[in-house]
């Protein structure tokens, strides 16, 4: 047995230090915050349709140590906070990136969390602290069909995937918003549908759902993007998998957020969840 070397300490990314350029209020409940700024200069965007960036928020108040190299080190911020005060990160999808300005989209859903009444109030020089981009997938232009399936906060990266199709691309993009005053226009090739369903009083994602499982068959090979709240996501990877015999590979699939947990608690958790959908696609025979 060999003794194992000792751990370094992963470095955070310093974050880009931003500032909100415009705001823009694109439907009932969405908000477009644009961010630009000096301090984005350097920020280099991902060629990826699902590509995203993680905001950090601070406390108020909050020492501002830096690194040698000038730029906000948010290890040794972390080091200064109690663990109750620790930053919060939250993922957004890059909606664009132009002369110096990412566009961010963000779902206000009340007045629980930190994102989204942020983005709700927030005013241009509002400080933003971002890290990124993330992010890996792109729709497969060899696939014979396309297929989008998400909530609003999947909106803005089904919108990029929709925008990168080929223009004789087909297949179908259904989306679940509260109600008609949450529809914004969107640009698809014609042989893409775009539906739009109403959530309404009822559960989040109960309509998305039922509506993906009632498309009719679509030409295989099928690439297919599913986003969202987790339990309707979980619910469409079942059906796409064993219904629809879509592959892995062929799908990029996760929880965007979890009803009635907020970002910390849903990310606690993601891992065991994912693994219980895994081990269930097993025990079915798929792989
Ligand atoms: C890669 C990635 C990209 C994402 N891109 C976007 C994006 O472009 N736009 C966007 O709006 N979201 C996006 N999300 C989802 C977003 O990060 C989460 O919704 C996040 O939890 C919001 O943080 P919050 O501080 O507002 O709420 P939290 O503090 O996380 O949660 C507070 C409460 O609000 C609920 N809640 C959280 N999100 C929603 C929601 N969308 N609708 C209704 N209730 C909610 C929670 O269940 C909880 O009860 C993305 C997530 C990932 C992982």
């Amino acid at each position: 047995m060999t003794d194992a070397a000792p751990q370094k300490a992963k470095t955070r990314p310093a974050p880009f230090v931003a500032e909100v350029v415009r705001t823009e209020q694109l439907s009932a409940t969405m908000v477009r915050v644009v961010v630009g700024g000096p301090g984005l200069t350097a920020f280099e965007p991902a060629p990826h349709a699902d590509s995203y960036v993680k905001i950090v928020f601070l406390p108020a108040g909050t020492p501002r140590p830096l690194r040698d190299d000038g730029r906000l080190d948010l290890d040794a911020v972390r080091s200064t906070l109690p663990p109750e005060n620790q930053p919060r990160q939250r993922s957004y999808t890059v909606r664009g990136f132009a002369d110096g300005e990412l566009t961010l989209d963000f779902v206000v859903h009340g007045d629980e969390g930190v994102a989204g009444p942020w983005a709700e109030g927030a005013q241009v020089g509002d400080e933003v602290l971002l890290v990124g981009p993330g992010g890996a997938w792109s729709p497969d232009p060899t696939a014979a069909a396309h297929l989008f399936a998400g909530d609003a906060s999947a909106l803005p990266a089904i919108a990029v995937a929709l925008e990168r199709l080929a223009p004789d691309a087909v297949g179908h993009a259904v989306i679940e918003v509260h109600g008609p005053e949450d529809e914004i226009p969107l640009s698809a090739p014609h042989g893409v549908q775009v539906r739009w369903v109403h959530q309404g009083f009822g559960v989040p994602g109960l309509a998305l759902v039922d509506t993906v499982a009632a498309l009719p068959p679509l030409p295989e090979p099928v690439s297919a993007f599913v986003h969202g709240e987790a339990g309707s996501v979980r619910e469409l990877r079942r059906h796409l998998r064993l219904e629809r015999g879509i592959t892995r590979d062929q799908l990029s699939v996760s929880g965007y957020w979890r009803l009635g947990a907020d970002d910390e608690g849903w990310r606690a958790t993601k891992r065991d969840w994912l693994s219980t959908i895994e081990q269930s696609e097993v025990a079915a025979g798929l792989v």
